[in-house]
């Protein structure tokens, strides 16, 4: 299962803007705010991008944010263009209902990175089944929980106690003291809270 290895704060650097990928170290310590200029530019440079270039940017925005690699994204775009209603907002819908991004927004883990990390080591069950596929794509009614066996872990004693005042998206609910949750709908576009223009990302991939 692919996975960009790199260093992540050059992706915010290739931005411009802070993607927060590495949990609370982007609050404590970000790179961004010594090293503001693109890797590889010495000194700032004027340049007009044009509307593709744009396009492109915010494509790899969401793609970086989500953690996704191009293979996979254009399948979750092809999937979101099957689906009615609009693309872009179900491509969104799509990649929060992937089960990473899921443990990460029940407060499981810090960033969707750590969140790929904990499925994939087999610390987090899906309707009671241990389920090490970060893409896996729940669905309202699942549960999300701890496996029993992680739960002896010093991470697991830490989180419980940071956990809970956690506030989840209204479309998640969390059970803090089992440290277990349920998605209880689909979420709308409101309730992803990324600065995002989806709709660029729509028309990169209508070219
Ligand atoms: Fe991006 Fe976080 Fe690195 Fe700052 S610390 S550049 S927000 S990943």
């Amino acid at each position: 299962m692919a996975r960009y290895t790199g260093p992540v704060c050059r992706l915010c650097r290739r931005q411009g803007e802070k993607l927060m990928l590495k949990g609370e170290r982007c609050i404590l310590k970000c790179t961004l705010d010594r090293r503001h200029l693109p890797p590889g530019q010495q000194r700032p440079r004027r340049r007009k991008i044009s509307d593709r270039g744009l396009q492109l940017r915010e494509k790899q925005k969401v793609r970086h944010s989500y953690g996704v690699l191009e293979r996979q994204f254009r399948r979750h775009f092809a999937e979101a263009e099957k689906r009615p209603g609009i693309t872009g907002e179900n491509l969104l819908q799509i990649l929060e209902m992937r089960l990473d991004n899921v443990v990460y927004r029940l407060g499981f883990a810090d960033s969707r990175r750590q969140a790929r990390q904990l499925v994939r080591h087999g610390h987090i069950t899906l309707n009671g089944l241990k389920t090490d596929i970060p893409s896996c794509a729940v669905k309202p009614g699942d549960v999300i929980a701890w496996r029993q066996r992680s739960t002896n872990t010093e991470y697991y004693r830490r989180l419980v106690e940071r956990i809970q005042d956690k506030v989840v998206p209204q479309w998640l609910s969390l059970d803090a003291e089992n440290l277990s949750g349920q998605v209880l709908a689909l979420p709308g576009r409101s309730d992803i809270d990324l600065r995002i223009d989806e709709k660029a990302v729509v028309e990169y991939y209508s070219r």
